[in-house]
């Protein structure tokens, strides 16, 4: 079961400058009306504003952040909390009409508690004509409210909303700290090197791949390559299979492509690198029994060259189940 991550800002991973200016606001009490939360997806930008929400309405007016277990706490961490709302971004970003709503819904005072708190998902992906009509809202929201957007911090947003917000900085974590993150939801600790090393800082982003079953895939396509008796004479059929399996992964396919990579290279650099930190990556083949294949160094190269191929004819809209069993008959 997967440890929940903390409802005070203060105890989530990472973020130290976001957190500075979070706890500075509520310090002197100094809240602006509206806030972006700018930076990677899946770094924290929502927890942060759950925290905040927190913090806010806590009960316990000892400490500036939250006590976590106060009735508004209690109702915030479990996710009833009738004046916390998240507005959900769909595909092509929060419409209009969920602006409208959300723009009455503020005109009516919080329920039960000092501030109520709506955090507005990814804006940069808002159309402009539904952005322009939270903008008048944005600059004056009704009293008691606070708005939070998160925004993408590699995609332009419209200067009006910017304008408009304190902007937040947020960042990709450090290595170890994702490890820990994932261990925590049950991630095992090899699998979760692994995923740490894929996810750009962002554990939102590790976790994703977790769910898609990429691991394991990546695993059986090792094995298949690795053990002796495969090789060149692998089963055709065996191979036809996984080049499915690959294809089926759609647009996750690139983060496949790039753990072969890093196995590669992990082959390629082990004789003169033996601490390498990839090492870990094929921890799972020392309990394979069958005899292990080995590749020269050339060999590798042209096989890190066949991946970058396939990973132009993706980029090109090639048909992936041909790039992948191509590439597979190329790995051998
Ligand atoms: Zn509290």
């Amino acid at each position: 079961m997967a440890d929940h991550p903390p409802l005070c800002f203060t105890r989530l991973f990472g973020q130290e400058k976001a957190k500075r200016m979070l706890r500075r606001s509520l310090a002197t009490g100094r809240v602006p009306h509206a806030y972006i939360f700018r930076g990677p997806e899946g770094v924290g930008r929502k927890l942060f504003g759950r925290g905040l929400a927190a913090a806010i309405n806590c009960r316990d007016h000892s400490t500036v952040t939250a006590c976590g277990v106060c009735p508004s706490c209690m109702k915030i961490y479990s996710g009833n909390h009738p004046d916390f709302m998240v507005i959900s971004s769909e595909k092509g970003g929060i419409k209009i009409g969920q602006v409208r709503k959300l723009c009455k819904d503020l005109s009516y005072p919080p329920y039960e508690s000092v501030m109520r708190v709506v955090i507005l998902e990814d804006v940069h992906a808002m159309r402009p004509e539904a952005a322009n009509s939270l903008l008048k809202t944005l600059e004056e929201p009704p009293e008691n409210n606070l708005l939070i957007l998160t925004a993408d911090s590699s995609r332009q947003i419209l200067a009006t909303l910017t304008s408009r917000c304190q902007v937040v900085p947020f960042s990709g974590l450090q290595g170890d700290d994702i490890v820990t993150i994932l261990e925590q939801h049950g991630i095992n600790p090899a699998d979760a090197q692994l995923f740490a090393h894929l996810s750009g800082g962002s554990p939102g982003k590790a976790l994703l791949l977790e769910n898609t079953g990429i691991v394991e895939l990546w695993k059986e396509i090792v094995t298949v390559l690795s053990v002796e008796e495969g090789g060149s004479d692998a089963d055709i059929g065996v191979v036809l299979k996984l080049a499915e399996k690959m294809a089926g992964l759609k647009e996750h396919l690139d983060h496949l492509l790039i753990f072969i990579k890093i196995w590669l290279w992990d082959l390629l650099v082990a004789p003169h690198r033996p601490s390498s930190p990839g090492g870990m990556m094929i921890e799972f083949l020392k309990e394979e029994p069958r005899k292990l294949r080995k590749w020269s160094s050339e060999q590798l190269f042209t096989q890190l060259q066949a991946v970058e191929f396939a990973e132009k004819g993706l980029a090109r809209n090639c048909n992936r189940l041909l790039v992948c069993e191509v590439l597979l008959f190329r790995l051998q």
